[in-house]
């Protein structure tokens, strides 16, 4: 009995030592989440600006098409709360009927949901098409460039998903999703980020979660490869299916008990966003969001560690996406609304970084493929190492 009680009192000591770490970090990730509201309320707004900008989210599923059970009022809940302008919804394809038309599509509160599809091809390379199509399903016949040849026809936009897995890449596709929010989360350790999650989780769901994301070399150097070769737009996609959770007992009916959804869709809209712009006093509608992704006039937003609206990255009239002649360019002009470190590359090499705050500009060097990635070095490690801000290229040639 009183070795019973020995071993049981070591366990406890064990159990309760292994929880300092992550009570630690809950404390350092209190002191993050203090400076992000701080620079949140500080941040500058300019007022010139000829562009209205809109936020957006790339890839989400519901229960259409499988993976997920997520119904339509938890997805306008989510994406109302988020605070998402759009969302470009990506159902996987049915035989038996058409998933792009039967999701959301159409403004739902200050939402405006567009029907797109997550699709397959005879090579075994998938994309996200926007909008989506009835014929989604029977494109798993065809090549990549016989599907991408159709969708273009069809002024329907083709973008790599899962890039990691893709291998057609002389094809014509428009664009790459360098940062997959799913994909960052199945990365997250098993064994310490339950522990992360019950101590943090609650009080810090945003910053529990970004602590994991690590910049996407793999991505963003086959991104820097292939739009040395044409114009391409670099995107982060949600793929939210509101369906990562576990509960401890439940029944065949579904009753659960402490049932805990990690990543309801409020939650995975607020974390990384695609900010587009549209020129001033033009109607967001399905149209207009699909023109602003196919030339990339957007940028990506790890908004989960901190508001990123209001960034810009421009060379005289022309902004991200855009293409003009370098003899005109003297310089490239970056607006960031907080105080940060802007990396300047070009054809995916680092050129030129500068702390800044409001508007630094850069001198060019000649015709080039230049974009820029912005840190929150203010936040330290790790949320420094991921980039606060991806922009599309400015295409100088
Ligand atoms: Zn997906």
């Amino acid at each position: 009995m009183r070795y019973l009680k020995k071993f049981l009192l070591i366990a406890l000591a064990v159990l309760i030592a292994i929880q300092v770490p992550f009570i630690y970090r809950r404390y350092q990730l209190g002191k993050v989440a203090e400076k992000i509201s701080a620079s949140n309320a500080s941040r500058i707004v300019r007022t010139d600006d000829k562009f209205d900008e809109y936020v957006g989210i790339i890839h989400a599923h519901t229960f259409l098409g499988g993976h997920s059970n997520a119904k339509f009022d938890e997805l306008i809940k989510g994406a109302n709360d988020a605070g998402v302008d759009f969302v470009m919804m990506t159902e996987h394809w049915s035989d038996d009927y058409d998933t792009s038309a039967l999701t959301l599509n159409g403004k739902y509160g200050r939402t405006l949901f567009i029907g797109g599809n997550e699709i397959d091809t005879a090579d075994g390379d998938r994309f996200l098409m926007i909008p989506g199509s009835a014929e989604a399903a029977s494109l798993r016949k065809l090549s990549t460039d016989a599907v991408l040849a159709k969708l273009h026809a069809e002024h329907r936009l083709g973008l790599i998903t899962y890039p990691e897995r893709y291998k057609s890449w002389n094809a014509s596709f428009d664009g790459i999703e360098v940062f997959s929010l799913h994909t960052s989360a199945k990365a997250i350790n098993k064994f310490t980020g339950p522990f992360d999650i019950l101590w943090s989780g609650r009080a810090y769901p945003q910053l529990t979660f970004a602590q994991y994301f690590r910049r996407p070399d793999a991505n963003l150097a086959k991104f820097d490869e292939a739009s040395q070769k044409r114009r391409l737009t670099l995107f982060t996609g949600t793929d939210a299916h509101s369906n990562i959770g576990f509960h401890l007992f439940g029944d065949d009916a579904g009753h659960k008990l402490l049932d805990i959804k990690l990543d309801p869709y409020a939650f995975s809209f607020s974390m990384a966003r695609v900010h587009i712009l549209l020129p001033k006093g033009t109607p967001l509608t399905r149209d207009s969001a699909v023109d602003a992704v196919k030339s990339g006039r957007f940028y990506i937003g790890i908004d989960a560690i901190g508001d990123t609206s209001g960034f810009r990255f421009s060379a005289n009239e022309s902004i991200y996406g855009d293409e003009t002649p370098a003899a005109n360019v003297q310089q490239l002009e970056v607006f960031v609304p907080v105080t940060s470190r802007v990396v300047l590359l070009m054809n995916g090499a680092r050129v030129d970084e500068r702390p800044a705050t409001g508007e630094i500009a850069f001198a060019t060097s000649g015709p080039g493929v230049y974009r820029v990635e912005v840190y929150r070095d203010d936040l330290g490690e790790p949320f420094s190492q991921m980039p606060w801000i991806m922009s599309n290229p400015i295409y100088l040639r």
